[in-house]
């Protein structure tokens, strides 16, 4: 499916693919006008790197170079022309800050790892742009400046310049204001800092083009719950479909498959969607099953889902979010959100029930080489972004991410087939108790209220 990039007929087909085997599932469909499919209007653009450029002055000045310290590659609407003095913002994204945080407006606010799942929160602070510190990865030879055109969503209506800049590019000045790169990776402590780097002023430049809209599909179902009055609440399972399409050639294969990322998380989705719907007892609540679009740029599909939801929102009491679920160990499963909810509780009396599963079940802090900041890695951001909340099954990181080496014959198909009996069996256990779910209290004050 030539990598299933939104929009394209590969994209199509697999929404198509999907409908039809909901349908067959004998699953309600809750789409557009009775159909499985919800068309989410996306407005299209097409970065123009020539436009591009990132510069420090001060005492040390730098220009970056495209591609190798710095990508801007984010979604926009809006042309940038930006400067600030830079400032890195180091500590949990969600700790409370050691610093007056309206000091930071009309700066360039430097975030090792990102913004996680508090970009409202940093926004608010109203800087002149945010820099992603992370590692840039160098573009494979040939490799053309020019990006794809990409879908963004005007209404979303964020005219931030984000820029990803290599934590490489500023060494000299991270280390002459002795912030320590491993250090910035990992935070040891639970404040929140504002360090200057220096009297570096921070200059973001770039324009882009506007194309016409396209329409992508998220695919939606629905089984109804057997109980009259909590069938009116819905758990919400989500995965997203679309990748990342068709690149640069590398050793000859252009073709980013997304095996892993997401073809697992979509498979396992489906597996679930058909294990309930053959089931004869159904869950008390309504389930939904939303195969998203647009995943890949910023979540936009699952963004558009919650903006128009085919039930009333306040009727959505979890998120059960599946991304990249077939590599590494044979008997862990990542879920993030274990504990920052009572849904971990479910998680552990199903594992406790169920030792053919094999799995044990970990929140992703004990392991080492994981991604900061999961809370903000996948569809169910979105979620956590309107108070839900949500457990995110994940199997880790590997080294073919986003590559074309993501290829389908590296998959644990059988761990894979474990972790789908887990989250069936989760998602029912939610879907039947006799209370809908609950936050833990200082997660819910961290994820969403200092989001
Ligand atoms: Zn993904």
């Amino acid at each position: 499916m030539r990598g299933r990039w939104t929009p394209s007929p590969e994209l199509e087909r697999a929404a198509e693919y999907l409908a039809a085997r909901l349908g067959r599932a004998g699953l309600k469909p809750a789409g557009d006008s009775a159909s499985f499919l919800q068309r989410l209007p996306l407005d299209m653009i097409q970065i123009l790197p020539d436009s591009f450029a990132v510069w420090l002055t001060g005492h040390r000045p730098l220009r970056l170079v495209q591609r190798v310290d710095y990508m801007a590659s984010f979604n926009t609407w809006s042309n940038w022309n930006a400067s600030g003095q830079a400032v890195v913002v180091h500590g949990p994204l969600g700790a409370p800050a050691a610093f007056d945080t309206v000091s930071l407006a009309g700066r360039v606010l430097l975030l090792p790892g990102g913004w996680g799942n508090h970009y409202r929160r940093i926004a608010n602070w109203k800087p002149a742009a945010i820099v992603w510190l992370d590692d840039v990865p160098a573009p494979p030879p040939g490799a053309s400046l020019r990006g794809l055109p990409r879908p963004t969503r005007r209404a979303v209506g964020d005219t931030m310049p984000v820029v990803l800049v290599a934590y490489a590019a500023l060494a000299p000045l991270l280390l002459e204001a002795k912030l320590d790169t491993a250090r910035l990776r990992r935070p040891p402590d639970s404040v929140l800092r504002a360090t200057p780097l220096g009297d570096a002023v921070m200059h973001v430049r770039g324009r882009v083009q506007h194309l016409p809209h396209i329409d992508p599909a998220n695919v939606i179902a629905i089984l109804e719950g057997s109980d009259p009055v909590l069938r009116n609440e819905y758990v919400v399972y989500t995965a997203h479909y679309d990748h990342l399409g068709v690149g640069p050639p590398v050793n000859g294969d252009s073709i980013r498959n997304g095996a892993d990322d997401n073809a697992s998380g979509t498979a396992a989705l489906l597996a679930v969607a058909e294990a309930f719907a053959r089931d004869d007892r159904r869950p008390r609540r309504s389930i939904i099953f939303v195969f998203v679009a647009a995943e890949e740029f910023l979540g936009l599909g699952a963004s558009y889902f919650l903006d128009h939801p085919p039930v009333a929102r306040s009727g959505m009491v979890a998120n059960i979010n599946a991304d990249m679920l077939g590599r590494n160990w044979t008997d862990t499963v990542v879920v993030v959100g274990l504990r920052d909810s009572d849904m971990g509780l479910h998680v552990d009396r199903v594992l406790a029930d169920h030792p053919a599963l094999g799995l044990t079940a970990t929140d992703s802090s004990t392991r080492p080489n994981e991604a900061p900041n999961l809370e903000g890695w996948s569809d169910h951001s979105a979620f956590i972004g309107k108070g839900m909340p949500f457990l995110y099954f994940y199997s880790g990181m590997h080294s073919d991410y986003h590559r074309v080496t993501d290829s389908a014959e590296k998959i644990d198909f059988e761990k894979l087939s474990r972790i789908s009996r887990l989250m069936h069996r989760v998602g029912y256990a939610i879907a039947n108790a006799d209370d809908r779910p609950k936050w833990n209290p200082a997660s819910y004050r961290r994820l969403v209220e200092l989001r």
